[in-house]
């Protein structure tokens, strides 16, 4: 059973090279700098950002790279080498709610939410896979962020991130018209190499946390399902309202406010209320997540990584069976790694497609992978895609 080949992520100083020669073909003179921001993987907390809870995601080593100069006017002029022949050129004037559309709002959103007054030109390469669920939409705005930021002499220290993933949050809800939370740009510029990042949504305040998968001898495995996540839009909208109506039953301001230990009396008392049944498992997937990050955030400090797959497991179950938000490809990823040995395996990010993730020994990277390939293959899926995840560096400049 030979092993499938993996998406790997190309080397910094090649991939910088690369998007700068970009540029020089598209605008005839070297670029200012070269700047780039990672795509990001929750390890464990999902659906749980809206109702003040915790997420851990890290990020991952395939990064989205931009050739940047700054211009003395308004003018933004960009183009990707993943939207030939869609290049965007405007003023930052007729940037707004909804405009620019398409692929630019994620660029030309950025400089609006910072409230820069001058344009720039730019060439973006990604090697995020775009759509899978690993955020190729916040690397791309961050990739943008730290690059305005470093050439204005902004603060880039944590607490400038923080400001800056705020930023593109902005651009991201109000130019690309997208309902997301904090936690993809949080990601993508707060983390560190080596490391994930527990994130509390409540205050957005960052914990570093060490995750050395290389010395447990462990690998994240993550698998692009490829399967397009159709229903999101409505059930992520009917999935926040059910917690919302929840804690307003329950007389708390959000679901993290319901300690794990009065789980059973907060659902008690939810008996009654229309809908109870599907309420009381949202409630207690919401509880008992916030509850397993904090306890993988305590695993982690202790190094005792390999414990972290119960968790994953019992993270995906809660959301397959009463969050309601997984899919027959992610159930058939999980299912198989499991079976294939893997530690622990769960869908990642908002569901219903989109990218699922197995914690594996290395040495069983390629065999766990090889029987998910063969599973799909099966079923007559279309084929996935393989990345191995190593916590990597949050968004910089690279030459
Ligand atoms: P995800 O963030 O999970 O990859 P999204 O739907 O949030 O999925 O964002 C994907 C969108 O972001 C793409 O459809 C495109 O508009 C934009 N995007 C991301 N990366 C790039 C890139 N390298 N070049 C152009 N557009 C990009
Ligand atoms: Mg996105």
């Amino acid at each position: 059973m030979s092993a499938p080949a993996f998406f790997e992520a190309p080397a910094r100083a090649e991939a910088a090279e690369a998007v700068a020669d970009a540029y020089r073909d598209a605008f005839g003179e070297t670029p200012e700098g070269v700047w780039s921001a990672p795509g990001r993987v929750n390890l464990i907390g999902e659906h749980v950002d809206y109702t003040g809870g915790l997420c851990l995601p890290l990020a991952l080593p395939h990064r989205t790279f931009v050739a940047l100069s700054p211009r003395h006017d308004d003018v933004v002029r960009v183009r990707s080498a993943q939207e030939a022949g869609a290049d965007w050129e405007g003023s930052l004037a007729e940037v707004g709610a909804g405009s620019p559309e398409g692929w630019a709002a994620y660029v030309a959103g950025v400089p609006w939410a910072m409230g820069h007054e001058h344009g720039f030109d730019a060439v973006v390469d990604g090697h995020v896979p775009l759509g899978s669920g690993l955020s190729s939409s916040a690397a791309l705005e961050c990739a943008v962020a730290i690059a305005l930021a470093d050439l204005a002499g902004l603060p880039t220290d944590d607490a400038g991130r923080a400001e800056l993933a705020g930023a593109c949050v902005q651009a991201e809800n109000v130019v690309a018209g997208a309902n997301t939370g904090g936690m993809d740009q949080a990601a993508s510029l707060r983390c560190r190499e080596g490391g994930a990042i527990l994130l509390d949504t409540r205050d957005d305040s960052v914990t570093h946390l060490p995750l050395d998968l290389a010395g447990a001898g462990l690998a994240l495995l993550v698998v692009d399902t490829r399967a397009a996540h159709s229903h999101s839009g409505g059930e992520y909208g009917a999935r926040r309202a059910d917690v919302e109506r929840a804690a307003r039953a329950l007389g708390v301001p959000d679901l993290r406010a319901v300690d794990p230990a009065d789980l059973d009396e907060a659902l008690a008392r939810l008996a009654g209320q229309p809908g109870a049944e599907v309420l009381t498992r949202r409630v207690r997937h919401a509880v008992t997540e916030i509850d397993r990050v904090a306890r993988t955030a305590q695993l982690l400090r202790a190094g005792r990584v390999r414990e972290v797959g119960a968790l994953m497991d019992a993270s995906h179950e809660s959301l397959r069976h009463d969050y309601e938000v997984s899919a027959r490809e992610l159930d058939l990823v999980v299912d198989t790694a499991r079976a294939a040995g893997a530690l622990g395996a769960r869908m990642t990010g908002g569901g219903f497609g989109g990218s699922a993730i197995a914690l594996v020994e290395r040495d069983a990277t390629g065999e766990v992978a090889a029987a998910v390939r063969d599973a799909f293959a099966r079923e007559r899926l279309r084929a996935p895609q393989f990345l191995a995840a190593l916590p990597s560096r949050g968004a910089g400049r690279d030459a």
